[in-house]
């Protein structure tokens, strides 16, 4: 029997996210007051947590946000602004339970974009939740704006058995993990990881392969995870983007990932997508 490769931390069923009825005010105004419906409960500008890092629920208050089903119960979440970013929130992520990971992402980025995006794109005037959350809707001039989703590439490039990682001067000390930038209106995905490379590192890369995805709620991201086959070994690194970057033998990346003290770098934290790929790699 194999084992089935690692899962991106954020991924998961989630929950039933019931599309049809988000058309329907009346219904979802009903869900509000069943006795099962439950609101998710915030703390400092994130979900709390629990002792065991689940998500906390409480009786309906003012739930503008219909996130779905868990098996018959309806959840619900208010808009909240949201100020934490990845590094203040990493701490909380590092207890949250991954069954319940999708659902934080989820509910952090749905509820940022609310509270950043209250006015119309279009016309300017204030707009108005709809469709349970899931769009807003200008009675102006009848524009339907959606919940952002920001394409991004994140890349492992292989040569001759060795991997390139790299480190931004905000990581924590020793951190290293792999490169990553945003695609850009007219790419598709290979071109993003084939140009990110090049910009940030000077490696021309083939064989391109998609590996995995992960939504990362900071604040509406979904990378996409790619491994790609360096030409040379030769590196150029771009000093705006990375303080370094080096390539890494399978022995050091699987000494990183016994926490061993010796190992040359600090693998990336669970939640990363990153840390998935590097999983899979070593696994291969
Ligand atoms: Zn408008």
């Amino acid at each position: 029997m194999t084992e089935s490769p690692p899962e991106p931390f954020f991924s998961g069923p989630g929950l039933d996210r019931a599309d049809a009825l988000r058309a329907d005010d009346c219904s979802l105004r009903a869900l509000a007051t069943n006795p099962a419906a439950r609101e998710l409960k915030w703390r400092e500008g994130l979900p709390e947590l629990d002792a065991e890092g689940r998500l906390i629920w409480t009786a309906p208050s003012d739930p503008q946000l219909f996130l779905g089903f868990d098996g018959e119960a309806p959840r619900f979440c208010a808009i909240e602004d949201v100020t934490a970013d990845a590094r203040t929130a990493f701490p909380l992520m590092a207890q949250l339970h991954a069954a319940d990971a999708p659902l934080f992402a989820a509910a952090l980025s749905l509820s940022r974009w609310h509270s950043r995006h209250r006015f119309c794109a279009n016309c300017g005037i204030l707009s108005e939740v709809n469709r349970g959350g899931w769009s807003r809707r200008c009675f102006s001039c009848n524009a339907e704006h959606y919940p952002r989703v920001d394409p991004v590439v994140i890349m492992l490039a292989e040569h001759e058995g060795r991997l390139l990682l790299g480190r931004q001067p905000h990581y924590p000390p020793g951190r290293y993990s792999a490169l990553a930038g945003f695609v850009e209106v007219g790419e598709t995905l290979e071109a993003a990881v084939s140009r990110e490379l090049y910009e940030e590192a000077g490696i021309h890369v083939r064989n391109i392969r998609y590996v995995a995805s992960q939504p990362w709620p900071f604040p509406s991201s979904l990378m996409f995870g790619c491994r790609a086959e360096a030409e040379s070994a030769e590196l150029a690194i771009d000093k705006t983007e990375l303080e370094d970057a080096r390539w890494f033998t399978r022995d050091e990346v699987a000494a990183a990932f016994r926490d061993d003290p010796e190992a040359p770098f600090q693998a990336p934290p669970k939640a990363a997508i990153a840390r998935t790929l590097l999983e899979r790699w070593l696994g291969a």
